[in-house]
C-alpha cells in the first residue's frame, strides 16, 4: 500500500506533467466502483471541462485542485495508481480515464478496485469532509511534536505497533514505515503506546521522518507493485532493515528477525534489540 513517501513521490511527478490549465473534456468509467460521494453523471458534470490548477497531498490523500475551486480527492489504498498516457496508451487496470485537449489522458488504475475518489465544491468542504477531518498530524508538519504524541498516546492501552498506523495520530505512516521507524527506535512492536515516553516520542518522530526522507529520495519503496508512473518504480526497498526481512540477521545485532501479526498486520521486529 503507498504510504507517505511514495504518495509524495507521485505527487511529485504528477506535478512535473504537462496537463495543467488543460481542459478535461471526456470521462469513461470502466468501473465506477471507486466513486464514493458522488454518482457517475454527478462525477462527469462536475468534472467536465474544468481544468488541473495544482495537486498536493493530505497524509495519503492526493488532493486534484481544479479551476472554479472544485476539488477532487483520490486515494490509492492497496493497489491504486496514477497515469498520465497518450489517448490511445493503455494501462493494465483501468478505472478511470480522464481525457484531456491535449489528446492524452490520466488513468485512475486500481487492479483490486479498493481506492476512494471523493468530490468537493470547494476547499472548506475538503477540511471539513469525514474524511479529511478525522486525519491526525503529517509526518513532516511543525505541528507534529513530542508533546502531541505522547498526549495521544497517554490513553492508549493497544500496542504502539497498532497506534501508529492510526492514521487519526500520524496521517501517512503505513505498515512499511511503521515497522522500519520502530525498529531504528529500539522500541518493541508489542509495547502499549501508554508506556512509550516523551523522549522515545521524539524518536519516533525523528526517524519517522528520517526514514521517509530517504524514501522520497529514492522514489519511494516497491515491494508488490507501487509504480509512480508507468513502468517507474521506486528503489528504497533495498534500504529497507525489518519490513520484508523476516528470518534474516537483523543488521544491527545478527540474531533472526522474527515475523508475527500485529491487529491483523505482518510485523517484522528485532526480539533482541527492540524492547
Ligand atoms: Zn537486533
Amino acid at each position: 500500500m503507498p504510504e507517505f513517501p511514495e504518495v509524495k513521490t507521485l505527487v511529485n511527478w504528477l506535478n512535473h506533467q504537462d496537463f495543467f490549465s488543460i481542459k478535461i473534456n471526456k470521462i469513461i468509467f470502466i468501473d465506477a466502483i471507486v466513486l464514493k460521494n458522488s454518482t457517475k453523471k454527478q462525477f462527469i458534470d462536475f468534472v467536465c471541462n474544468e481544468t488541473i490548477k495544482k495537486i498536493s497531498q493530505i497524509g495519503k490523500f492526493i488532493i486534484f485542485y481544479l479551476s472554479n475551486g472544485k476539488i477532487i480527492t483520490i486515494h490509492l489504498r492497496l493497489e491504486g495508481k496514477i497515469f498520465y498516457l497518450s489517448a490511445n496508451e493503455k494501462s493494465k487496470f483501468p478505472l478511470v480515464e480522464f481525457y484531456l485537449d491535449n489528446d492524452k489522458k490520466i488513468v485512475y488504475d486500481d487492479s483490486r478496485k479498493f481506492g476512494t475518489i471523493n468530490i468537493y465544491d470547494n476547499y472548506q468542504k475538503l477540511l471539513d469532509s469525514s474524511e479529511i477531518k478525522k486525519l491526525g498530524k503529517q509526518p513532516f508538519d511543525q505541528a507534529l511534536t513530542a508533546n502531541y504524541l505522547l498526549n495521544c498516546f497517554k490513553n492508549k492501552n493497544q500496542k504502539i505497533k497498532t497506534t501508529l498506523l492510526d492514521q487519526t495520530i500520524i496521517a501517512g505512516i503505513g505498515n512499511i514505515y511503521a515497522d522500519e521507524t520502530l525498529f531504528l527506535c529500539k522500541i518493541s512492536p508489542f509495547r502499549k503506546a501508554k508506556d512509550v515516553s516523551l523522549d522515545e516520542c521524539q524518536q519516533i518522530i525523528n526517524n519517522c521522518r528520517k526514514i521517509m526522507a530517504q524514501s522520497i529520495k529514492n522514489k519511494g519503496t516497491t515491494v508488490f507493485s507501487y509504480q509512480y508512473a508507468l513502468n517507474h518504480s521506486g528503489s528504497f526497498q533495498k534500504y529497507l532493515k525489518v519490513y520484508g526481512r523476516k528470518n534474516l540477521s537483523c543488521l544491527r545485532c545478527g540474531s533472526t528477525l522474527c515475523w508475527t501479526k500485529i491487529n491483523g498486520r505482518g510485523t517484522t521486529y528485532c526480539k533482541k534489540c527492540q524492547k
